[in-house]
C-alpha cells in the first residue's frame, strides 16, 4: 500500500496537510504533515503534491535499523524505541515528506492510514495498490492511523481557535508591537470581520481622512480560519473606506487567513503613512517593514511571484497594484494570483500608506479546545459537502455556473441596469467558459468543493471569470465573448483593480456617452459604446493609472456623476456612494432592500436575497422579505468573522446546525447558534453607528436606491416593463426599520444599543 497523488487534480485546498497532523499527533500544524502541496504560479502547472511512495530510501540509509517493512502492507514503519534522531533519512527521502517534529522523539513518515485521502475534494489521493474490493481514490477505514499525541502546551488566550496576539504595525514610526489580544473582543465581535469594525471604530477618529495617516488598514482572520472545517480559509481588510467615507471591509479567500494564525497572530492593525514604498513580512515572530522601492509599479500578479522568488513559496502574500498606488477609490487588494479583497477600496488605503504587499509564513499550531469533537464535527461537515446533489455542478462551473440562471430570470445586469437579460448570455455561461479557458480548479484554504477555475487565454493567466466578473465586465458592458471578459478580468486583477466597481464605472461612462452627457471631449477621443470591447480594456487601463477620464471615473460612479452634473447622477448606479454588484432587481424587492441596507454600500453578499424574490413571490413587498433581508444580514456577514466560506451553506446546502458544535470545540467552551448570531447583529448595528458618526445628515435618504429603480422600467427579458414605485421603496424600509429596531429615520434606538451592548 501507497499513497499516490495526482497533482493535475489538486485545488490546494490543503485539507490533507490539516488532517494528517490532526489524525497522528491531535494538532492542526501543517508543517507536520507527512505530504507537501506547493503552487506554481502564474504557469499552467498549478499544484504539485509530494508524498511517500514507500520507495524505501529511509530504510536503506538508517544507521539503527529503525525503519522497516511492514510485509502485509508494503508499508515502511519507524519503531521509536530504535530511532536516534540522526535525520539521515530525512536527508535522503527524495519527496522530502520524511520529518522530526519537536517533542516527539523519532522520525516520522506516511503511514498510509487514507484519512487525507478520504477528505481530499478534488480526488488528488487514493491508497494504491487497491485492497480487494476497493478502487484507487476510494475510502479506506483500515488500518488505523498511528496516533503520537504531543504534550498539550499551556496557551496563554482562554479560547482555543485564537493565536491571542494582535499585531501592530505603525508605517511612520515603524513601531511593531505586539498586544494581547482581548477576550472581550473574541467573545462579543468573534473574529474577522467583527474585530475590524470594533478596532477601527474605537481607533479611527470621526472624521479622518480615508486616505490620511489617521486611516488605519486592519488585516483580520477568524477562529475557524485553519482548523478542520469546510472553507476555513477567509480573511478580512477593513479601513476606513475611500470609496463611501464610512466603515469598509472586503473578505478574501487563499491561505492568509491560516497562515496569519500559524504564524502568531489574529490581526495586524496597519497605522500612519510611510514616505517609501514598503512591504511588511511576518514570519513567525519576525516581522520586518521592508523597501519594496523596486516592486513599486508593477502589477498585483508579477508582485506576488517576485515576493514568492524572493522569499519562498510558502510565503502568503497580499499586494495591491498600480491602482492602489495611484488610490483608486475601488482597488483591491490581490492575493494567491486571482482572488480579491476588492470592495470597498482597501487597496487604495494601503496604497496610500505605501504598503505595496504583506509576506506571512507561520509554522505554529492553533490552540483547539477539544480536538476530538472538532475531528468529528469537521469530518461530518466534509462529508455533508461530499454527499451534497449540487457538488459536481458547482466544482464544475463554481459561480460562473448562475450566469444562465441570472439570464434567465432577467437578473443579469445588463447596459447599466437598462435590462436583465443580455441578447447572446449563452456564449457567457459556465459551460463555454470552463470548455474554453479552464485548466484546473482552485480552492481556498480547507475547501472541499473549489469553486475557483484557473484558466488560460490569449496568452493570459486568470482566475475566472467568475458570475460577479462576468455580470460586470460582460453584461454590463454588453461583451458577449468569454475570452473578452476573461481578458478584463485579467487586467482589472493585475492593475489592482475591483472588477464589480470597475464594470459599473465603465458601463456607467459609457451610457452617459451613448445619451450625449459626455462626449469625445470628456473621453479622450475614445469613442464608447455598449459590446465593445476595446474601450473596456482601454478605461480598465486609464483607471488604474488615473489617465484622463479615468481620473473621474477612479473616483466611482457616485462623484464622477458629481463631477460631470447634466443629470448624469440618474445613471450613477450606487447606493452610498458603492457601486452596485451582479443582480438586476427592479422586480426583486428584497434583493434591492438588501442593496439599500447593506452596511459598506450595494454589495450583494451580506444579503443574496434574490432567490427568496423568487421562492415567495417576486412582485411582494410584505413582512417577511424585510424579515429575510434581516436575517441573512446576520447569517452572512457571520461567516466573515468566524474566517470561513459561505457557500458551503448558501450552494451545498451544508446545514447551519454544524456551526456552533464546530465553534464550541474550537472554543472549548459551549456556544449556541443564537448567541452567534447576537455577536453579528452587534457588528451591523456598529457599522451602522459608523454612518451616524461619519454624516452629520446620516438618515434614510442613504438607503435610497438610484432613481433608475423608481424612474425606469426594464427594458427587454423576462422582466420588461418591471419597475419599483417609490412607494414600495418607503414601504420596505419602514418595514426593515421597525423589525430592526431602528427608528423611521434609520438609527439604531437607544433601547437596540443597550439590548446589544453598545
Ligand atoms: Fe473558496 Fe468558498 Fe470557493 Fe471554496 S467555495 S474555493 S472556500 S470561495
Amino acid at each position: 500500500m501507497r499513497l499516490l497523488a495526482d497533482s493535475s487534480k489538486c485545488s490546494g485546498c490543503g485539507a490533507c496537510l490539516v488532517i494528517c497532523p490532526l489524525t497522528h499527533f491531535k494538532d492542526n500544524n501543517p508543517t507536520r504533515a507527512a505530504l507537501t502541496v506547493e503552487g506554481r504560479f502564474p504557469a499552467p502547472g498549478g499544484y504539485q503534491v509530494s508524498v511517500c511512495t514507500q520507495c524505501g530510501e529511509c530504510a536503506n540509509v538508517c544507521p539503527s535499523s529503525a525503519i522497516n517493512l511492514d510485509e502485509a502492507t508494503g508499508v515502511y514503519w519507524v519503531d521509536p524505541e530504535l530511532c536516534t534522531l540522526c535525520i539521515a533519512c530525512v536527508d535522503v527521502c527524495p519527496e522530502s515528506v520524511m520529518f522530526v517534529v519537536p517533542d516527539v522523539p523519532f522520525a516520522i513518515k506516511c503511514d498510509a492510514c487514507g484519512e487525507c485521502v478520504k477528505y481530499c475534494g478534488p480526488g488528488v489521493l487514493s491508497i494504491s495498490p487497491p485492497l480487494p474490493g476497493e478502487g484507487p481514490g476510494e475510502r479506506l477505514t483500515t488500518p488505523p492511523p498511528h496516533v503520537y499525541p504531543l504534550p498539550t502546551k499551556p496557551t496563554t488566550f482562554p479560547l482555543g481557535g485564537y493565536a491571542g496576539t494582535i499585531l501592530r504595525l505603525n508605517l511612520t514610526t515603524k513601531a511593531v508591537t505586539k498586544e494581547p489580544l482581548p477576550l472581550k473582543l473574541a467573545e462579543e465581535y468573534l473574529g474577522g470581520r467583527g474585530f475590524a469594525a470594533r478596532i477601527l471604530y474605537d481607533e479611527v477618529p470621526a472624521g479622518a481622512d480615508p486616505l490620511g495617516p489617521q486611516n488605519k488598514v486592519i488585516f483580520a482572520s477568524g477562529p475557524l480560519a485553519g482548523l478542520f472545517v469546510p472553507g476555513a480559509g477567509k480573511a478580512t481588510f477593513a479601513a476606513k473606506s475611500p470609496l463611501t467615507g464610512s466603515y469598509g471591509d472586503s473578505n478574501v479567500g487563499g491561505h492568509l487567513a491560516e497562515e496569519l494564525k500559524y504564524a502568531g497572530y489574529d490581526v495586524v492593525v496597519i497605522e500612519g503613512q510611510s514616505p517609501t514604498p514598503v512591504y511588511l513580512l511576518i514570519d513567525d515572530d519576525k516581522v520586518e517593514i521592508r523597501a519594496a522601492g523596486d516592486l513599486w509599479g508593477q502589477g498585483a500578479i508579477a508582485t506576488e511571484k517576485a515576493l514568492k522568488d524572493r522569499l519562498g513559496e510558502a510565503f502568503q502574500i497580499a499586494t495591491i497594484g498600480p491602482a492602489g498606488e495611484k488610490l483608486v477609490k475601488f482597488a483591491s487588494i490581490s492575493h494567491d494570483f486571482g482572488r480579491q479583497a476588492g470592495r470597498t477600496g482597501v487597496g487604495a488605503v494601503l496604497g496610500a500608506k505605501k504598503l505595496k504587499a504583506i509576506a506571512v509564513r507561520g509554522s505554529k499550531s492553533i490552540p483547539i479546545g477539544d480536538v476530538d469533537r472538532l475531528m468529528a464535527v469537521g469530518k461530518a461537515m466534509f462529508q455533508a459537502c461530499f454527499d451534497s446533489p449540487a457538488r459536481q455542478v458547482w466544482q464544475r462551473y463554481g459561480t460562473a455556473g448562475v450566469t444562465t440562471w441570472s439570464n434567465e430570470v432577467g437578473a443579469f445586469p445588463t447596459r447599466n441596469f437598462q435590462s436583465g437579460q443580455l441578447e447572446g448570455h449563452e456564449s457567457l455561461s459556465g459551460e463555454v467558459m470552463r470548455e474554453a479557458m479552464v485548466l484546473f480548479d482552485k480552492g481556498c484554504g480547507l475547501c472541499p468543493v473549489p469553486c475557483g477555475k484557473y484558466s488560460h487565454t490569449r496568452g493570459l493567466y486568470v482566475e475566472g471569470p467568475e458570475y460577479e466578473t462576468t455580470a460586470m465586465l460582460g453584461g454590463m458592458c454588453a461583451l458577449t465573448d468569454i475570452h473578452d471578459v476573461a481578458q478584463a478580468n485579467y487586467l482589472c486583477d493585475e492593475l489592482g483593480l475591483d472588477t464589480i466597481s470597475a464594470g459599473a464605472v465603465i458601463a456607467f461612462a459609457t451610457e452617459c456617452f451613448e445619451k450625449g452627457i459626455i462626449g469625445l471631449d470628456d473621453t479622450g477621443g475614445l469613442a464608447l459604446q455598449f459590446g465593445q470591447a476595446a474601450p473596456v480594456f482601454a478605461l480598465i487601463e486609464k483607471i488604474a493609472r488615473r489617465q484622463g477620464i479615468g481620473d473621474v471615473l477612479a473616483e466611482g460612479v457616485k462623484i464622477a456623476a458629481e463631477r460631470w452634473g447634466r443629470g448624469s447622477a440618474d445613471f450613477a448606479m450606487q447606493v452610498k456612494g458603492m457601486e452596485i454588484s451582479g443582480y438586476e432587481c427592479h422586480l426583486a424587492p428584497a434583493m434591492l432592500l438588501s442593496y439599500m441596507t447593506t452596511d459598506i454600500g450595494a454589495h450583494h453578499n451580506r444579503a443574496w436575497a434574490i432567490t427568496y424574490d423568487l421562492q415567495v413571490g417576486r412582485e411582494k413587498v410584505t413582512e417577511d422579505k424585510a424579515a429575510k433581508v434581516i436575517q441573512l444580514q446576520h447569517i452572512r456577514p457571520l461567516f466573515d468573522s468566524l474566517g470561513a466560506c459561505r457557500l458551503h451553506w448558501v450552494e451545498l446546502g451544508l446545514g447551519l446546525e454544524h456551526y456552533a458544535p464546530a465553534l464550541s470545540a474550537i472554543w472549548g467552551r459551549e456556544v449556541t447558534w443564537e448567541e452567534m448570531l447576537k455577536c453579528s447583529e452587534r457588528t451591523w448595528n456598529l457599522t451602522r453607528l459608523w454612518w451616524v458618526r461619519e454624516f452629520p445628515d446620516f438618515g434614510r435618504a442613504y438607503d435610497y436606491p438610484p432613481a433608475r429603480f423608481y424612474r425606469d422600467q426594464v427594458s427587454g427579458g423576462p422582466t420588461d416593463g418591471a419597475i419599483v414605485s417609490w412607494e414600495d421603496v418607503q414601504k420596505l424600509l419602514d418595514m426593515y426599520y421597525q423589525q430592526r429596531g431602528w427608528d423611521q429615520n434609520g438609527m439604531p434606538t437607544a433601547e437596540k444599543l443597550r439590548e446589544l451592548g453598545l
